[in-house]
């Protein structure tokens, strides 16, 4: 199923939300992008054509967050440095 922007739009603040609470200067995180297996992403395309999950993880691999449905991956989004 398609997500409406509004839904998308409430999981990308959310993600945004997510990485301004957990992630801190001067730690290190884990933090994947959990892609379909058919996204263009694995093709030399390399253009995020599905919706996944994004989650923040500690080096030890403990979820910290996940916000679902937040829209294709911008590698551009990480580049947003927190406040
Ligand atoms: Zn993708």
């Amino acid at each position: 199923m398609k997500p409406t922007n509004k839904t998308t739009n409430a999981a990308r603040r959310a993600w945004s939300a997510a990485r301004r609470k957990h992630i801190k200067r001067g730690e290190v995180y884990r933090i994947e992008i959990r892609h379909d297996p058919d996204c263009l992403i694995y093709t030399s395309a390399r253009i995020c054509t599905c919706n996944p999950d994004r989650a923040i993880l500690t080096l030890e691999g403990t979820e910290l967050a996940c916000v679902k449905n937040a829209g294709p991956y911008d590698p551009l989004e990480m580049l947003e440095v927190p406040a």
